[in-house]
């Protein structure tokens, strides 16, 4: 047993919230009727933890065109493109997005979180410096572990932290990949990527943007946080996924670096895993498309995002920093989050439960998610759940 003598009191926290009555990994959806929609547990629930910002899982050109491709390519590709090829799809794929972001090149990963991995364990190896914001995203962090590179992080969104680090690195900031978000997955914040692209220039550093939670959320064409803050040409590397605005799964880097392509022979977790199958590919392409001609969906996650930080900002609840489709509600302590979480199930609201140490800053939240597929009055209902646990007094009457 000795090898699971470690997980014990893993064992032990999970028997204590089960006891609870609560275990997210167990509420099981029978059945999703749209992409803010579920029957769970038996019960109709809004889902308001999705990250389906644009709303297009459930969009008949990207189901028919997954169809299509399961039927004409087959449901797996069996293998890595280096040892199997590539599909068309994947090559046309990869060269959508890069016409997409005005980019050189992009290269298609497996999921978003073999992006990072693959991107960063890759691009800096032993004796260069990873500079990686503190709340940056596990994928991030496992892929700076797997370099070997030093990793220096500096305090999140903190411009002269990061200044301060460039500065004694000296002329290591020629080996330096600074790592960012655009938009932060727990608290729902952007980068000041204007500042750090100053900053990355100065010192002559590399930057790395995961535009996960910004792809279809922010600028003009829907690029991300570096189009909104009018820098994507300085950004060297783009990561993102296809698992949230793009409503299926996979990941990409795209870059204006003419040696991104190289990864493809360098990168382990590019090598050594299956590519993504036909039907993602083909969906996700219907996807972006949709991203490009319907800025009406942006406009409408916005509203949505804005109404909800709004309302609940009103009710006196403790949000992240700034409006955004991530609402996060900071809570005073495990058991008021816990309490809240299931009182909103109970209410047909479900909500993503985060408990340290997957928080950012040791505290507890029930992070919302907002999508372009919700409609005013589901908007509403999860304020109105919210509003029934004004008082804390009536959540611990339920803890
Ligand atoms: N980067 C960030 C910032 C994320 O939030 C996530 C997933 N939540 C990922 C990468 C990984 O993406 P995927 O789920 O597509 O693997």
């Amino acid at each position: 047993m000795a090898i699971f003598d470690k997980f014990q009191h893993l064992a032990a926290t999970r028997q204590a919230l089960a006891d609870s009555g609560i275990d997210s990994i167990h509420v099981v959806m029978d059945n999703i009727v749209s992409p803010t929609e579920a029957v769970a547990n038996g019960r109709n629930m809004i889902l308001a933890g999705t990250n389906n910002y644009l709303g297009l899982t459930f969009d008949p050109m990207c189901i028919d065109a997954a169809c299509d491709a399961a039927r004409a390519e087959g449901t797996g590709t069996t293998g890595s493109r280096v040892a199997n090829g590539s599909y068309s799809g994947h090559v046309e794929l990869e060269r959508e997005l890069a016409d997409f972001f005005g980019f050189r090149g992009v290269i298609v990963f497996s999921t978003g979180y073999v992006a990072n991995l693959g991107m960063l364990s890759t691009l800096t190896n032993p004796g260069d410096v990873l500079l990686i914001d503190s709340d940056c995203h596990a994928s991030i962090y496992d892929g700076c572990r797997l370099s070997g590179a030093d990793i220096i992080r500096f305090r999140h969104n903190n411009v002269d932290d990061l200044e301060k680090r460039l500065r004694r690195l000296g002329e290591r900031s020629a080996n330096t990949l600074i790592v960012v978000e655009g938009i932060y997955s727990m608290l729902g914040d952007r980068a000041p990527l204007a500042d750090i692209v100053d900053l990355k220039r100065r010192y002559g550093a590399y930057l790395l943007v995961d535009e996960a939670h910004s792809l279809g959320v922010l600028g003009d064409r829907g690029r991300g946080c570096a189009e909104e803050a009018g820098v994507i040409e300085d950004v060297d590397f783009i990561v993102g996924t296809f698992s949230k605005s793009l409503g299926a799964i996979g990941g990409y880097c795209a870059s204006n670096h003419p040696e991104l392509d190289l990864m493809r022979y360098a990168s382990r977790p590019y090598v050594f895993t299956a590519s993504p199958s036909p039907s993602i590919v083909a969906s996700t392409r219907a996807a972006l498309k949709i991203l490009c001609s319907r800025p009406d969906l942006r406009s409408r996650l916005w509203q949505n995002a804005q109404r909800l930080y709004q309302r609940l900002q009103e009710l006196g609840f403790v949000l992240g920093p700034e409006p955004s489709p991530i609402v996060a509600v900071r809570l005073e302590s495990k058991e008021q989050a816990l309490a809240l979480w299931l009182g909103l199930l109970d209410r047909g609201v479900y909500v993503n439960l985060v408990l340290p140490p997957a928080t950012p800053d040791g505290g507890c939240l029930l992070r919302c998610s907002v999508s372009a597929g919700h409609s005013r009055e589901q908007i509403d209902t999860i304020c109105e759940a919210f509003e029934s646990f004004q008082s804390w007094e009536q959540t611990a009457q339920i803890a």
